[in-house]
C-alpha cells in the first residue's frame, strides 16, 4: 500500500518558470487522495521557503517542510553524528546545515567537510578542505552533478564538478548524499514512519530519479516531461504525473 510520494522537481514538476504538463492538477489529487508528498532536490543550495512559493504560486500544492534539497539532508545526517561542518557550497547549504544545529566553522576546526555547488570556489578553499579531508575530517558530497541547465539551453558547472577537485586534491572519495544514491528517500521513509516501499519515487532521468528509487527500494515512477522522450519495458511510468494519479487512486480505493 503506498503512503507517500517521492517527486523531483526540474522536469517532473516544474521546467524553468512553468510548471509541467498535468503537474498542478495531479499533485492536487494525489495530496487530496491522502498521500503525503515531499519534493527531493539534488540542489543543495535549493530554499524550501523560496519553492513553496513558486509552486503555490503555479497551483501546486507545498508547505516548506515538504522540500528537501540534497543539503538538507546532508546536514540532517552530518548533524547525527557530528557538530562542526567547514562548508564548500552556496549560502543555501550553510543555511541548512546552522538549521539542523550544525556549527559551521573553519576548514582546520571542522570534524565534516560538506561540499556542493559552490560559486564563490577558488584555490584557497580547495586547499584547505583537502587539508582538512586529509588531517581526518570526514567528507561528505551533497551531490554528483556533474553540470546543472542554465539559460539559452547551455551548462553551468555543477556541484560534482567541484566534489571531484576536492575528491583528487585530498585522495579521498566523499560520501554521496544526493540522488542517485539512497539517502533523500530513506531520510524521508524515517521521518514519516513508513518503509521504502510505501513510497513512489517519480522522476523524469533515469540515471538519477529511477536509479535512486531502485537503490533505496521505492517504486520508480517515470515521467515524459523533462529529459527521457520514452517509457521504459520494465520501468512503471506514465507521459506526465497525472497517470501516477490515476494509478495511485485505482489502486489505493
Ligand atoms: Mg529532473
Amino acid at each position: 500500500m503506498i503512503k507517500a510520494v517521492l517527486l523531483d522537481l526540474d522536469g517532473t514538476v516544474y521546467r524553468g518558470k512553468e510548471q509541467c504538463p498535468d503537474a498542478a492538477e495531479a499533485i492536487t489529487r494525489i495530496t487530496n487522495n491522502g498521500f503525503e508528498v515531499r519534493y527531493l532536490t539534488n540542489n543543495s543550495a535549493a530554499r524550501p521557503n523560496e519553492i513553496t512559493e513558486k509552486l503555490i504560486q503555479m497551483g501546486i500544492p507545498c508547505e516548506p517542510h515538504w522540500v528537501l534539497s540534497s543539503g538538507i539532508v546532508a546536514a540532517k545526517i552530518i548533524a547525527q553524528t557530528y557538530k562542526t561542518v567547514g562548508v564548500v557550497g552556496n549560502p543555501g547549504l550553510i543555511e541548512s546545515l546552522t538549521e539542523q544545529g550544525l556549527e559551521v566553522t573553519d576548514f582546520e576546526s571542522a570534524e565534516a567537510i560538506v561540499v556542493g555547488i559552490c560559486h564563490a570556489f577558488d584555490y584557497q578553499m580547495l586547499r584547505k578542505a583537502s587539508d582538512a579531508i586529509r588531517a581526518g575530517a570526514k567528507f561528505y558530497a551533497t551531490n554528483p552533478d556533474p553540470t546543472y541547465p542554465f539559460e539559452n539551453n547551455r551548462l553551468a558547472p555543477g556541484a560534482g564538478s567541484i566534489v571531484s577537485a576536492v575528491q583528487t586534491a585530498s585522495g579521498t572519495i566523499p560520501i554521496l548524499i544526493g540522488k542517485p544514491e539512497h539517502h533523500m528517500p530513506e531520510v524521508v521513509c524515517q521521518e514519516l514512519n513508513i518503509t521504502p516501499n510505501q513510497a513512489v519515487f517519480a522522476g523524469d532521468r533515469l540515471d538519477t530519479d529511477i536509479l535512486c528509487a531502485q537503490n533505496s527500494g521505492c517504486l520508480p515512477w517515470l515521467v515524459l516531461t523533462g529529459v527521457t522522450a520514452t517509457l521504459q519495458p520494465n520501468i512503471p511510468g506514465s507521459p506526465t504525473l497525472m497517470g501516477l494519479a490515476d494509478y495511485l487512486i485505482s489502486t489505493n480505493s
